[in-house]
């Protein structure tokens, strides 16, 4: 286990609340992409609160932890060692988006991480001054008996919607899903007027009246022992949910604290949308091939679907062939296969297959829809960015996401065929595609879009936004609580 701190809080500037202990977060990230940037993005607005951080990690994702914080940031780095002789993972992969599939490893991956505890333990147990409270990610819910050993209250981060928490919790409340409908028929969620699903939006073991599996078994540990935490951080912000905001607060359970969209966090900073801003010699080739189609006055779909989304590579042709059909101009970002398609769509398209800024990319006024899987984290990219969806869901609670983005808010539209198990024709693609970038269904989701973009602003406006507010009541209710008995 090593210890690194980035730079030594100034004793002046630390929070002394009332209690008259300095305040202290100790935050612990689950090891995927689209758990970690969030919480880095908290981390930013803990710092500008003048708290002292400590952020556990592991140490294949240090780096990205520690190129993510701001330059002389207030944060301790403690990495500790992650597990050996994980059965069917290859040694060396530490987060979920080196998996060779996370559809089949994800539960081995996650379970063996309660070996990173005794480590985690001695760590805590020696942090001066003594934490105030800690994040951990929900799927690291043994985090939660330490918590409890050393007397932390802890909040639970998921970095899902309170709409997706929401509606989860009301069909199995209500058991909704045991009923004689087909998987795609629909299905009234009772405690929300309005709202429908159907069983093929959710996993398998949601579905089974009598769930086993090691997959299950990691989301009772879970949802366990997030049911003994203090409370929860949700990347969300009020005006764009309240029915499921209040709900879940009206439960009486726990505190939810709605404090996002977190990706605004570092507007200010060095490093949002740095892509876009860099001198135009050293911007990336596909930001400088928006920028030509921005001179050329074209509109760009942009196309990811997250950092692990698993494609066929027949899906895949059939993309391309649609994004083809379509006739717009469209960046793909993609993480695997593919191979020959970047010769196939050059000219109208273009191809990457690295980690870009995503966030750079939304921003860039050329980029005038999104294609997308509807990870959280990229929905609310696309919000603050008001860029309107084409929502194209593939796994975990992504299909309650894109309900959301069509349904709810109506800032996109889904995609004709898609879903956990489905398969998109060219044609659907290409209709959605012309539908989001030409017709006028396209300009009412976009107005939608860029509302919402405006909304999610004043969420976090310093002084007088519902989120910014709720993070302030987060560290009244928790840095005067150095410890809580459970
Ligand atoms: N992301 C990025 N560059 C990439 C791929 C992904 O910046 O090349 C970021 C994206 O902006 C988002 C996160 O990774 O913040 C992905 O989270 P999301 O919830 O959208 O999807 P997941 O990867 O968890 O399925």
């Amino acid at each position: 286990m090593g210890t690194e701190v980035v730079a030594a809080p100034a004793a002046a500037a630390e929070v002394i609340p009332a209690g008259g202990t300095v305040c202290h977060a100790v935050l612990f990230p689950f090891m995927s992409k689209g758990h970690t940037i969030p919480i880095l993005h908290l981390a930013r607005l803990l710092l500008r609160r003048q708290i002292t951080l400590t952020i556990f990690t592991t140490p294949a994702n240090r780096p990205f932890i520690a190129a993510s914080l701001p330059a002389g940031a207030a944060a301790s780095i403690v990495e500790l060692p992650f597990p050996q002789d994980i059965p069917e993972i290859p040694a060396g992969v530490e987060s979920t988006d080196k998996l060779p599939s996370v559809d089949s490893h994800f539960p081995n991956f996650a379970l063996a991480t309660e070996r990173i505890r005794p480590d985690f333990e001695s760590a805590l147990e020696n942090l001066r001054p003594r934490p105030s409270f800690m994040v951990s990610d929900g799927f690291l819910w043994w985090t939660q008996d330490s918590a409890e050993k050393f007397g932390i209250p802890r909040l639970v981060f998921y970095g899902m919607s309170n709409h997706s928490g929401s509606v989860s919790r009301a069909v199995a409340v209500d058991r909704l899903l045991f009923g004689p409908e087909s998987a795609d028929e629909m299905i009234s969620v009772t405690q929300f007027p309005g709202v429908r699903v159907c069983k093929s939006d959710f996993d398998d073991w949601a579905r089974s009246p009598d769930p086993k599996g090691p997959h299950f078994d990691f989301v009772m540990k879970s949802v366990v022992a997030s049911s003994r935490s203090y409370g929860s951080v949700m990347n969300s912000f009020y005006e764009f949910e309240p029915v499921f905001v209040d709900h879940l607060n009206g439960l009486g359970t726990q505190k939810y604290y709605s404090v996002g969209p977190l990706c605004l966090a570092d507007v200010d900073d060095d490093n949002c949308g740095k892509e876009a801003v860099l001198a135009a010699e050293s911007k990336p080739a596909w930001i400088q091939w928006l920028d030509e189609k921005l001179a050329e006055g074209k509109s760009v779909l942009y196309v990811a679907f997250g950092s692990q989304a698993e494609i066929s590579e027949e899906q895949l042709e059939e993309i391309a062939c649609g994004l083809e059909e379509s006739e717009v101009d469209f960046l793909w970002v993609i993480r695997k296969g593919g191979g020959g398609l970047e010769e196939r769509v050059k000219g109208r398209g273009m191809v990457v297959g690295e980690w870009v800024d995503q966030r750079g990319i939304l921003g860039h006024a050329c980029v005038q829809g999104f294609l997308s899987h509807c990870g959280w984290n990229s929905v609310m990219e696309s919000v603050c960015a008001g860029v309107p969806m084409l929502a194209w869901p593939m796994m975990a609670e992504q299909p309650l996401n894109a309900r959301m983005v069509a349904e709810k808010v109506k800032m996109g539209i889904r995609v004709e065929g898609s879903g956990r198990t489905g398969f998109v024709q060219r044609g659907a693609l290409e209709k959605a595609v012309r539908k989001l970038m030409n017709g006028v269904e396209g300009m009412e989701v976009r107005r939608n879009a860029k509302e919402y973009a405006e909304k999610a602003r004043k969420a976090m406006e310093e002084g007088s936004g519902s989120s910014w507010k709720r993070l302030n009541l987060l560290i009244h209710d928790l840095c005067s609580k150095a410890k809580i008995e459970y």
